[in-house]
């Protein structure tokens, strides 16, 4: 009879899953397995003051996700171990109860997080526990790519040119076939109340997504079928299904970037005619990665103005406005639908995004930072590195950003992108029967228009918040508010 790993004396090996929650090509797995001892997986739901609270819409897709990695592991034959509280205090435990000798981990990138896994590697070692760590979630790390002078990129276009020329993804690592965790206890995902009740805000979300590796395969497999051919020309349509939707699962890392970048350069290898598109896909990959970098080298750019000198800009503060703005009210089509994709949805289209963040941070003036926590909470893909930066590079304070004198225009983005109107109205679908015309203006058309669609502004869709050019020569003036400031500085 053969001996189990276990029977020959060989210590386990803890791998501490975070966002990676994948079995595939991961690092940290990967290299546990191939040491030859037991391999123990193991999730933390961290309670630490230090770390920012995962949002409502992630908290959902990490019951799902969890559930799904659960189920994977139990097929060969462990159990994921999930336990709630600090890590530099579960772990140690784990380790006596488990008897382990190693803990691995895939390494990220936030400051704090940084930080709990620096002093954990220590008290590790110091005990004599092999510690190591892993880069399961990006294409190139926020320190291997570096400018001529040995600094980080500030600005995208070099930086993708960079990782194009330099990236060669790694040889994909195998699936583990046996894992083991039985017999030790963890608790159950299904105590953690990261589903929302009372009230059940989530029950569109279902209809969109399949949290899990699984899932995130599938979307892999149908977005390289159907939409990578035509992606450049299709990325910027919120009324067509052009993009990847793929944002949450690498998020959560249940695929990771390098799988994503094998499987579209094969096809480009494989002679795709439509090599542009592939190209344009992968540089929107790439700009997650950018964001790494700004995040690891701008520690408190979740928080502060990367472009210091927006500290002196004169934000209003105005909830009932911000509501409007976060329910979907603000009387633009465009903006609305895009708020009201998110709340029931858990996403936006990325074109969209932009305008709705330009919109609360020029037209409405408020800061960028309110509108990143409403992201945080209801974006089901809500990322420290890519929520902040591409708030801070709509609201013009970040690297590379659009200035803040680019205010886009509600209507005539919704008219360019939203051309069919398919996307107003799915969203907003008291404004379907309005005729194409005045879809992104609804006050622009006649009484007899309007009773005909069945609109009735002010009671069933909100006449706009405010006036556009004048909401446009308030943000220009706060702009000029910002020089001055500066000047007298
Ligand atoms: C104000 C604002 C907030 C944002 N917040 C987030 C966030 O919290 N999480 C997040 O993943 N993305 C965020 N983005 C970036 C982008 O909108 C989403 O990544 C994209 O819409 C996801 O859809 P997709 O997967 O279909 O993208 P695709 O177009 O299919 O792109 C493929 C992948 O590339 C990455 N990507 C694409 N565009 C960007 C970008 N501009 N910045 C960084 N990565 C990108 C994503 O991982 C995406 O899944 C934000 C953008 C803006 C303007």
């Amino acid at each position: 009879m053969e001996m189990t790993l276990a029977e020959t004396g060989q210590k386990p090996t803890i791998v501490w899953m975070r966002n990676d929650l994948r079995l595939d090509d991961n690092a940290a797995i990967h290299a546990a397995v191939s040491k030859g001892s037991d391999v123990i997986c193991v999730y933390i739901l961290e309670q630490d003051e230090a770390l920012r609270a995962p949002g409502g819409a992630s908290r959902w897709w990490l019951d799902k996700s969890l559930k799904s990695l659960r189920s994977d592991i139990a097929e060969l034959g462990g159990k994921l171990i999930c336990r709630k509280g600090k890590a530099r205090d579960i772990i140690p435990k784990l380790v006596e109860e488990t008897g382990a000798d190693g803990v691995y981990w895939g390494r990220r990138y936030d400051k704090a997080g940084r930080d709990i896994d620096t002093e954990l590697k220590a008290e590790l070692k110091d005990n004599d526990i092999e510690a190591k760590s892993f880069n399961t979630t990006l294409l190139t790390e926020p320190w291997t790519v570096e400018t001529k002078d040995g600094g980080y990129y500030k600005v995208f276009t070099p930086y993708w040119r960079a990782v194009r020329d330099v990236y060669t993804p790694p040889t994909a690592l195998a699936r583990p076939t046996a894992l083991k965790g039985q017999g030790i206890d963890g608790e159950r995902i299904e105590d953690w109340g990261l589903h929302p009740e009372k009230p059940d805000w989530s029950t569109g979300f279902e209809e969109w997504w399949m949290p899990g590796e699984d899932g995130a395969k599938e979307r892999l497999a149908d977005f390289l079928d159907q939409d990578l051919r035509t992606y450049d020309e299709m990325r910027n349509r919120p009324d067509r299904d052009g993009t990847s939707g793929l944002s949450p699962h690498l998020h959560f890392g249940e695929i990771g970037p390098a799988q994503v970048w094998r499987a579209v350069k094969s096809r480009i290898d494989a002679g795709l005619k439509e090599d542009t598109s592939a190209w344009s896909f992968l540089s929107e990959v790439v700009w997650r990665e950018f964001s790494y970098v700004l995040l690891y080298h701008n520690p408190d750019m979740d928080w502060e103005n990367y472009n210091r000198k927006f500290d002196d800009m004169p934000w209003k503060s105005d909830k009932r406005v911000f509501k409007a703005w976060t329910d979907g009210k603000t009387g633009y089509p465009v903006v609305d639908a895009g708020m009201r994709q998110l709340w029931e949805s858990g996403w936006m289209h990325n074109r969209v995004r932009m305008i709705v963040a330009s919109f609360l941070t020029k037209h409405l003036l408020i800061h960028w930072r309110d509108g990143e926590a409403w992201f945080w909470d209801t974006l089901v893909d809500a990322d420290p590195a890519s929520n902040t930066s591409g708030w801070q590079w709509v609201a013009g304070s970040g690297a590379d950003a659009s200035p803040y004198f680019r205010i886009f225009n509600p209507i005539t983005q919704g008219e360019k992108f939203d051309k069919t109107g398919a996307y107003v109205r799915k969203w907003c679908p008291e404004l379907k029967n309005l005729p194409d015309k005045y879809l992104h203006a609804p006050w622009k058309a006649d009484d007899q228009t309007l009773a005909k669609a069945g609109v009735s502004l002010g009671e069933t869709y909100p006449r706009p918040i405010i006036d556009h050019a004048e909401g446009r020569e308030r943000a220009l003036n706060a702009w000029e508010t910002l020089k001055k400031r500066q000047d007298a500085a």
